[in-house]
Parts: structure tokens; C-alpha cells; sequence
């Protein structure tokens, strides 16, 4: 690739000191501090000031952000990366749907180059949406290959990953006793700090024996996190719950993912715990998981942080995630207003709450609060700057947090800086290769429609409809 430079013929190199000019800043820090006509000052990689007229190196890169939102990197806590080549093949699906096609049929036929080419589309497409740190949820890992092909892309793009260690093929506690798996860790993830973390991903259905307990301990003596879908409908629910609070194992540092089918008295259990839950509400309303929990987590003072699930689906910005957690939050309030015959007169969750759950929380959740997740002196530059002088959506820009939450998207996401770094600048990809991305998908999706062979690959797409009719009207048009 050829050096990076900006339209006006800047160098857009790592490693140069940044400034970011009269900006709007969304600090999310504990105070929720905005400040207007500010300044950003990036240098090492870190945020050395926030203020108004701040003095800059002479080598800083200056970006004008007026009109703009400075904000920090979002951060994502589940998404299955390795499915990204699928982009929109199960837009139809339903939660069974997927079960079938990736568990029982079709993702065998995943080669370690396939879960390569998802990932990295996956991480490109994270970075250019300003999600700047993802969990991999990556349960595609059928080998060692697999896995050293997930890192591989992971380690492509300069942007923050976890890798979510998984494997839908194997119960977890064989494959985390695998002594090849943990050669593995020590091989590509121990002691790569806080761009490229670990996370151990299975679920708990087994049922009353317990035998995920093994992957558990794995994990304990390891050191590293548990990441486990929870309170899923069909799949996992209050026993599981249960016996992973019985039990120790589940912790402030445990993920919880979508928690959606549960009675009172497990969220009660999270909710003493600490552990955060990670809502993936596109995900929840189509798939059917249950419905979307942050109504019920609120209730109970759950950490809550924000998550895509899968591109095979749903779409892989947070705006999306942060709108319809939004929306589905508003309308189970108002639905129990209505059962009761009342209106709503206040709503309960604000756009500012979203944002926060869509930066802090994942920090949080994640273990990097005192890294990244705000804008705050000291803490690694990890920052997106919302502006798009070509958008009629970007002004007037009255209220900061609604206009994030309810208003951009990712075409307004102008510059993403990882780690100090740039990696998006005026709308387009920095030292990122889109191109290479693209001949590897092309790749993956011809060869699983060859494997499959047209005919189930098309029915794959297009599950059959259930027969339904049109109610019978007594009333007719005849004017
Ligand atoms: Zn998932």
C-alpha cells in the first residue's frame, strides 16, 4: 500500500501526534462531562489533553471536527466474526435456522481460510463503523488452524480485539482440555496486552451434572474470562443460571450474552454477581432469544453493555444497536403501561444511557475501563469523530447524545483513531486493505456454494414460508 495520506496531502503515518479542533466532545466519563468547541490532543497513543485551544507538537495531524462529535471507540461484546462472509445469507432465519445450518449441516465445511476471510471483513467493517474494540465470538474453531486463522486476521487491522475462543463442534470441557488449545494461547495471545485479549466462549446446556464446570476451571487457572450466551429461549435459561452462580463461576468479569428468558430471581443472581450482560437487541427481536432484556436489566441494576451477534443477520454498527435497544426498551414500557390502561408520561431510558453502554459498558465489561471506553486524560486514544459536511442528518446538532443515538450512522463516521493511531480518515479506510478483504470473501462464498451445491445453498437463503391466510373482513369496499 502507498503511504497514507490525507485529501489535503497530510501524512496520515502511525505513530504522529493528532489534534482534534472545536469538535462537540462526548466525554463518557463519570460525570458524562460535554464539552463544545473543544479540543483533542493525541500523542503516544495516548489522550494528554481535552480543552479549548490546546497547544500541539508541531508534527500533530490537525482535523477540524466543527459540526462534528468527538466520542469514544465503541465497543462490541459478541459478535461471531468468522460468519461475516455470510453477510445477509440468513436474513430470513430463524434461531433454529441458524442452529441447523451452522451446528448440525453446513459449518463443518468452514476451512481455516474461510474463518480468515470472515474475520477479517468483520474487523475492517467494525473499525469503519468506529467500534474500535470487538469481542470475537469466535466458535468456528474446529482446529488449530481455525484459530491461528482467526488471529491471523484479527492481527491484520489495527484495531482492539478479544478473541473469543469457541468451538460449536466439540463440548468445551473436551476442547479446553486439549492441551494443543492452550499451547495455542501461550503461542498467539498471552502477553499481547490490550490490543489482542481472551476470552474462553461456550454455553452451559448440558444440564444438571455440569460438565461445563471443567471449562470453567480452564479458564479460572488461565486467568481469563468466560464469554457465554445466557437466558437464550430453547437453548439456556434459569438453570443454567443457577448453576454457574452455585458453583463460582460467574464473576465481574463474566459476559452474559442477550439474558433474555429469565426469571426474577437469576437476574437477581447476575445482578449480585456483577457480571455484565451483553444485549444484542437486533439480534433478540428477530432471532426470538426472548425479548430484548435491558428493560428487565435496568430493573435490577445490571451492568449492560452492547453487542451485533452476526452479520448473517443484522448489521454490524452500534448506531443500530444503540437505536434499537432504544426503541425496544420504550416499547415494553409503554406495552406494560398499556396492559395496565395507562400512558407513558416519562420514558425511562435515555439516549445518553445507550452511549454509555455502547463505550463504558464494553470497557467495563471487558476489563479495560482504565484504558479506554472515555475521553479522558491518560487513557489510550481510542476516539471516532462523527462528521459528514456532505450529510443534511448532521446538523443542526442540538442535542449531542440524541443526535449519536438517534440520528448518525455510519456513513457520518469521518476519522477512527485505534490505539493513537489512524485507521479511518474523511470516510475512508487507513492502511487497511478492503481489496485483499474482498478477493479472500469471494473466495469463501464460491467455495461453500460449490460445496453446498446451488440448490442448498439458494434453499439455505430462502427457508420455506408457513402457509397463512388473510383473515375473513365483513366489511367491503363498494363506494
Ligand atoms: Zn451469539
Amino acid at each position: 500500500m502507498n503511504k497514507p495520506i490525507s485529501t489535503s496531502g497530510e501524512s496520515l503515518e502511525h505513530g504522529r501526534p493528532i489534534v482534534f479542533r472545536n469538535g462537540i466532545v462526548l466525554t463518557m466519563d463519570d460525570a458524562h462531562h460535554i464539552f463544545k468547541d473543544c479540543d483533542v490532543l493525541v500523542v503516544d497513543g495516548v489522550i494528554r489533553e481535552v480543552g479549548t485551544g490546546i497547544k500541539a507538537p508541531d508534527t500533530a495531524l490537525e482535523i477540524d471536527a466543527r459540526g462534528g462529535i468527538i466520542m469514544p471507540g465503541m465497543i462490541d461484546t459478541h459478535r461471531h466474526m468468522w460468519q461475516t462472509a455470510m453477510r445477509a445469507y440468513g436474513a430470513d432465519w430463524t434461531l433454529s435456522q441458524y442452529f441447523v445450518w451452522y451446528y448440525l449441516e453446513h459449518g463443518r465445511n468452514f476451512r481455516p481460510q474461510d474463518v480468515f476471510a470472515g474475520n477479517l471483513l468483520s474487523a475492517i467493517e467494525a473499525v469503519d463503523a468506529g467500534v474500535t474494540t470487538s469481542v470475537d465470538w469466535s466458535h468456528g474453531l474446529q482446529t488449530i488452524d481455525h484459530a491461528d486463522a482467526a488471529v491471523d486476521a484479527l492481527e491484520t487491522v489495527p484495531a482492539r480485539f478479544v478473541l473469543g475462543y469457541g468451538n460449536i463442534q466439540r463440548p468445551p470441557w473436551e476442547w479446553t482440555a486439549d492441551k494443543e488449545f492452550q499451547d495455542f494461547y501461550s503461542r498467539r495471545l498471552d502477553g499481547k496486552g490490550d490490543m489482542l485479549g481472551f476470552q474462553i466462549a461456550f454455553d452451559v446446556v448440558a444440564g444438571e451434572e455440569f460438565p461445563e464446570r471443567a471449562a470453567f476451571e480452564v479458564a479460572r487457572d488461565m486467568g481469563v474470562s468466560v464469554n457465554t450466551h445466557a437466558g437464550v429461549l430453547g437453548a439456556n435459561g434459569d438453570d443454567s443460571i443457577r448453576l454457574m452462580h452455585e458453583n463460582g463461576f460467574m464473576t465481574p468479569d463474566t459476559v452474559l450474552v442477550h439474558c433474555a428468558t429469565l426469571s426474577d430471581d437469576s437476574y437477581q443472581r447476575i445482578a449480585a454477581c456483577g457480571s455484565s450482560v451483553s444485549v444484542s437487541t437486533e439480534s433478540e427481536q428477530s432471532a426470538g432469544q426472548g425479548y430484548p432484556s435491558s428493560w428487565k436489566l435496568r430493573q435490577f441494576g445490571i451492568p449492560i453493555t452492547l453487542s451485533h451477534d452476526t452479520s448473517v443477520w443484522w448489521s454490524a454498527d452500534l448506531f443500530t444497536a444503540m437505536r434499537t435497544t432504544l426503541g425496544a426498551d420504550r416499547s415494553r414500557q409503554h406495552f406494560e403501561a398499556h396492559l395496565k390502561g395507562e400512558t407513558v408520561t416519562q420514558l425511562d431510558l435515555r439516549s445518553e444511557e445507550v452511549i454509555d453502554w455502547a463505550t463504558r459498558g464494553g470497557s467495563k465489561a471487558l476489563g479495560l475501563d482504565s484504558k479506554i471506553g472515555s475521553i479522558e486524560v491518560g487513557k489510550r486514544a481510542d476516539i471516532v469523530l462523527l462528521k459528514n459536511d456532505e450529510s443534511p442528518v448532521m446538523f443542526p446538532i442540538l442535542n449531542p447524545y440524541g443526535h449519536v443515538a438517534m440520528q448518525a450512522q455510519r456513513a457520518d463516521v469521518h476519522t477512527v483513531v485505534v490505539d493513537g493511531n489512524i485507521v479511518k480518515h474523511e470516510h475512508r479506510l487507513i492502511n487497511i486493505d478492503l481489496a485483499k478483504a474482498k478477493s479472500v470473501v469471494e473466495e469463501t462464498v464460491g467455495y461453500l456454494a460449490d460445496s453446498l451445491g446451488e440448490e442448498a445453498w439458494n434453499a439455505g437463503m430462502h427457508p420455506d414460508l408457513a402457509p397463512k391466510e388473510i383473515i375473513d373482513n365483513p366489511y367491503h369496499y363498494n363506494k
